[in-house]
């Protein structure tokens, strides 16, 4: 856990006690620092009350004693509708921050490195972490992925934090400044908390805040959005010479890196090939590993250093996790697949494909991936969308309707194993949520993995788990 005692004589309000905000509270205790804290739900406040939580109900919180208010942040605090408790402090000018924060405070010798985007931050900032320890760096990963940002060591002052933030996080963030800000890419989402498109992007363009000139921005530059933040920051960087290093899919960019079907280029020089890398399939693992590559760069570890981590790059669970092998065939485990726009990236990342898909179905089910049909052999369907997904592959793509994940994924070995002639792909993306037979998409991509190592057969692979 980190240690806060630096922060003594400073006092806090803290709202939110699910995961961040506990542990928030467990550091603040153990340094002996002045806090007290609150969640609407009771339920989440009993299990806070276990660890001798101090609580203050919202409307007798003293604001005039407050350093900041540490607040949770999946709770809104301007839209759609500020939070009471983030509106009072508002009021009374107190700031809003998160744990992120403190541990900038905390640690303010060491360096960070933030990864921001829509899609791909819990592989990018996974990666860059494994490469750095694999090259023998202190470092710790976390933030929005695994362990939170105060759950982390303490470093020693040449220690690295390597941090998956959103744009919640961002937007609570006061003295913290990436040493390499990673902007990955950006799509619409979250708008409801944001506003609209531009307040999404403005509160991810924070990950640029209070850079200087050691430090460096990482920018995706294959969506419109994210070529006019290039544009914009990339401008003020030149001029306050922070280092910008442009990151493209399918072209060439002058002093930047660019991919193409796994292949890296670093400046027009050749860097490696990374197709062949199991855990790192598709494009969309190259823009990941292109932005990773040049992260590290940046932190002068060598080519060599670099090129050998991603190469063993472990994966991370769930995210086309390939966890089995019998004969030729392939399993693949891509539970966190929630919607068909990630169900997409992994259609295309294959060939040959036995598909296993159904759950609860979201907005418009499974008609976009239309154009990816032709790489589908055979389609097994599970769960609550089934009808729907009938409906909607009926006369483009052969299928099976059948129940459950064990039922769909004995028929896919089996037809698989018989009709197979070459190297062919059993994928788990369900373009679905989980809940109408599983707990999470976590709990039903366990179940998969569990059940494709126990086919007959098939052998185990994969150390993502
Ligand atoms: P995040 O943490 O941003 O949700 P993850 O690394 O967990 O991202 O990846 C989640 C899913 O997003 C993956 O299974 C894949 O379908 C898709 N994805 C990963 N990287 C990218 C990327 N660079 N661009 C677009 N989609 C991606």
């Amino acid at each position: 856990m980190i240690d806060l005692s630096v922060l003594r004589g400073s006092s806090y309000v803290v709202l939110g006690l699910a995961r961040s905000g506990l542990t928030t509270v467990r550091a603040l205790m153990a340094a002996g620092i002045d806090y007290v804290a609150w969640d609407d739900n009771a339920a989440v406040r009993e299990v806070a009350a276990r660890i001798g939580t101090r609580f203050a109900e919202p409307s007798t919180i003293d604001w005039t004693k407050a350093t900041a208010l540490v607040i949770s942040p999946g709770i809104p605090n301007r839209l759609p509708k500020p939070h009471p408790v983030a509106a009072a402090a508002r009021a009374a000018g107190v700031p809003l921050i998160c744990d992120v924060e403190l541990l900038a405070r905390a640690q303010p010798k060491n360096r960070f490195i933030g990864v921001t985007g829509t899609n791909g931050k819990s592989t990018t900032t996974a990666l860059i972490g494994h490469i750095l320890k694999s090259a023998g760096a202190s470092c710790e990963v976390g933030g929005n992925i695994g362990r939170g940002a105060l759950d982390l060591e303490p470093l020693g002052p040449h220690g690295i934090y390597v941090l998956e933030l959103s744009s919640y996080q961002l937007e609570l963030l006061q003295t913290f400044h990436a040493h390499v800000a990673v902007w990955l890419n950006i799509t619409p989402d979250h708008i409801d908390r944001h506003g609209d498109m531009a307040g999404y992007v403005e509160a991810k363009m924070h990950i640029f805040d209070r850079q200087d000139e050691r430090d460096c921005a990482v920018i995706g530059v294959d969506d419109d959005y994210s070529r006019t933040v290039f544009a914009q920051y990339g401008k003020l960087a030149r001029h306050r010479r922070i280092g910008v290093v442009p990151v493209a899919l399918d072209r060439l960019v002058a002093a930047g890196v660019s991919y193409h079907a796994g292949e890296l280029t670093d400046a027009d020089r050749y860097v490696a090939s990374f197709a062949d890398v199991p855990t790192l399939p598709g494009d969309h693992n190259a823009q990941n590993a292109a932005c990773a590559w040049a992260a590290c760069r940046w932190l002068r570890l060598s080519r060599e250093e670099i090129i050998r981590g991603i190469r063993s790059y472990p994966g991370l669970p769930h995210r086309q996790e390939q966890v089995a092998k019998a004969g030729e065939v392939v399993y693949v485990n891509d539970s966190k697949a929630t919607n068909a726009d990630a169900t997409a990236r992994a259609l295309s990342s294959y060939r040959d494909i036995y598909w296993i898909l159904g759950g609860q179905a979201k907005e418009g089910g499974v008609e976009s991936l239309e154009p990816w049909f032709d790489r589908i052999r055979h389609a097994f369907l599970i769960g609550e969308a089934t009808e729907l997904f009938a409906r909607q592959l009926d006369g483009k793509l052969p299928f099976d309707r059948c129940g459950d994940l064990q039922s769909a994924l004995d028929a896919a070995h089996a037809r698989a194993q018989a009709e197979a002639a070459g190297p062919a792909v059993v994928l788990l993306s369900p373009a679905c949520a989980s809940w109408d037979q599983w707990r999470s998409y976590e709990h039903r991509g366990d179940a998969f993995r569990e059940m494709a190592r126990a086919l007959p057969g098939a052998e185990r692979v994969g150390k993502a788990e």
